[in-house]
């Protein structure tokens, strides 16, 4: 396994192939830097004796130690504990963790590469497989680019009016393909090993060419990746954790991009094509099961924090805004480890979370993202908007007068209450607190897919047979079995 360094270095060494603000920089810009930094914690960790045994497991493949992020899930168990390892993770780094990513990708490949080849006769399993060795051995991190930059958004691929609005094959060639097109929104892509690309959508036997699921390395011949790094407010001084917390997303772009033939996961099956794009929506909301109440849990702890230094912790409205919110984070997990005991093993041997529970908890946290950014506000109150600036509490002639004014319960010191309102102030109003809340509605798709899988699998006809019981419409009524929705 790798340790922090090296993840870094290989970063480092890295051909410089990012876009940020105009120039063309490597993967040592100090502008990646908080990102790398907060993903580097699932290496880090990894060595610490108190974190091993939730973040390494054994790969089904070799019975070798590996990260959790590598693995395909082949139990329960399995899925319960990378929800709770993400849950954990995104406490400590004080935000998302970004690696979930990849490991949601390899999950969704393995099972959608099985499927082809059963039907196909194709051997995308085997290089899945091959690829998925060396991802384990080496420990690598990938992104996942799934989300094409759409074009009209009422069209398919194949109808759009530039057939490159979505990534697809531009030429077959006997020792690979060449694809051209571009994704938005894709996080990690700047600090990660591998970039996997994966259809976005359903997709019909006219949108062959853009049936497409690949990967390469994240410097490849022909990637750009114009990136936007965020982070939480400039600090200087007073030093925090979560003052560290970092993310990077980019919009990349394959300018005729040649990918060998054995990278190449599905070239042209358009309905694996549609339950790759499917599945990995599955395995990331089941991710959000995790980083969600993680997130959940961050916001609460400040909100309990703000009112208990404020003196007003044991108020009516605070515990009401503070049950709230552990409503919301525990009924999402809870979701969560439902959709993993009421999951399933595929013929490919890798174990899948239930659509239902997973959706309905991916909906819910959805739904209560912004309730949560404004009940810490309420909370917090105005200062940890206008709250000023570091330097100013270390002015000689203001800082004995700004401690003292910004002063609530005597008990408290000055220095405690205005880290807490510093850290409030990242969770309200830093560029990431921003990023945080549009990938809290949209992240893993937007709020209405989540309602078109519930749709899909949830079994509305069944609570009708019931109702038509009930009101005596009709006389027969069997309850189904709960687990199967
Ligand atoms: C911080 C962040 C990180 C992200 N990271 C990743 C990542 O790592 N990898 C990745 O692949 N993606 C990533 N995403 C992208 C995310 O999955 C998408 O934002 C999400 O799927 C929505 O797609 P979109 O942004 O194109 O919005 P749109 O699909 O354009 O949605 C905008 C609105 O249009 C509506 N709409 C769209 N199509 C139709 C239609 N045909 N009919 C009616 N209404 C429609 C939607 O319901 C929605 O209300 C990230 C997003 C964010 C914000």
């Amino acid at each position: 396994m790798r340790s922090f360094d090296e993840y870094c270095m290989k970063m480092y060494s890295m051909k410089p192939n990012i876009y940020i603000d105009g120039r063309c920089v490597g993967r040592d810009d100090k502008r990646l830097a908080p990102g790398i930094k907060t993903l580097g914690a699932t290496y880090r960790l990894a060595e610490e004796p108190s974190w091993k045994n939730l973040i390494i497991t054994k790969s089904h493949l070799d019975g070798v130690e590996i990260n959790r992020f590598c693995h395909v899930n082949q139990s329960m168990d399995d899925l319960l504990m990378k929800q709770k390892m993400i849950r954990l993770l995104c406490r400590v780094v004080g935000g998302c963790i970004q690696r979930c990513m990849g490991c949601d990708a390899i999950n969704a490949l393995s099972i959608a590469t099985y499927y082809a080849d059963m039907e196909y006769g194709t051997d995308y399993h085997k290089r899945f497989i091959d690829f998925l060795r060396v991802f384990q051995r080496e420990d690598l991190t990938a992104a996942c680019a799934q989300t094409d930059v759409k074009g009209h958004r009422r069209l398919r691929p194949h109808q759009q009016a530039d057939p490159d609005l979505y990534v697809r094959v531009v030429e077959k060639r006997s020792d690979g393909i060449v694809v051209r097109g571009a994704k938005n929104c894709i996080t990690m892509a700047a600090y990660s090993d591998m970039i996997i690309v994966i259809p976005t959508r359903r997709m019909t036997d006219e949108d062959r060419d853009w049936s497409v699921a690949f990967y390469l390395p994240a410097d490849w011949k022909g990637i750009k990746l114009v990136t936007r790094a965020t982070g939480m407010r400039p600090r200087r001084h007073f030093k925090a954790p979560i003052a560290e917390m970092g993310a990077a997303d980019s919009f990349i772009i394959f300018d005729d991009v040649f990918v060998p033939w054995d990278n190449v996961f599905l070239c042209g099956e358009s309905n694996y094509a549609t339950l790759l794009a499917w599945l990995f929506a599955l395995y990331h909301r089941h991710s959000y099961t995790g980083c969600k109440p993680g997130f959940t849990d961050i916001m609460m702890g400040a909100s309990a924090l703000v009112a208990d230094y404020n003196g007003v912790g044991d108020a009516s409205h605070v515990r009401s805004k503070l049950a709230e919110m552990a409503s919301t984070a525990e009924l999402v997990y809870a979701a969560g480890v439902a959709s993993a005991v009421y999951g399933r093993k595929t013929d490919a041997g890798t174990y899948a979370p239930n659509e239902v529970y997973v959706n309905v908890g991916r909906r819910h946290a959805g739904l209560h993202i912004y309730e949560e950014y404004d009940m810490l506000a309420d909370l917090a109150g105005g200062l940890a908007a206008t709250l000023p600036y570091e330097g100013d509490f270390l002015n000689p002639e203001l800082a004995e007068l700004l401690n003292k004014y910004i002063k609530r319960r005597p008990e408290v010191s000055s220095e405690d209450v205005h880290r807490c309102f510093r850290m409030v102030s990242d969770l309200l109003c830093s560029a990431l607190s921003g990023v945080f809340a549009v990938a809290g509605v949209h992240g893993g798709g937007s709020p209405v897919m989540e309602e078109i899988a519930i749709w899909r699998s949830y079994d509305f006809e069944e609570r009708m047979k019931l109702a038509k019981y009930l009101a005596g419409v009709e006389k027969d009524y069997l309850p189904k079995e709960l687990a199967a929705q």
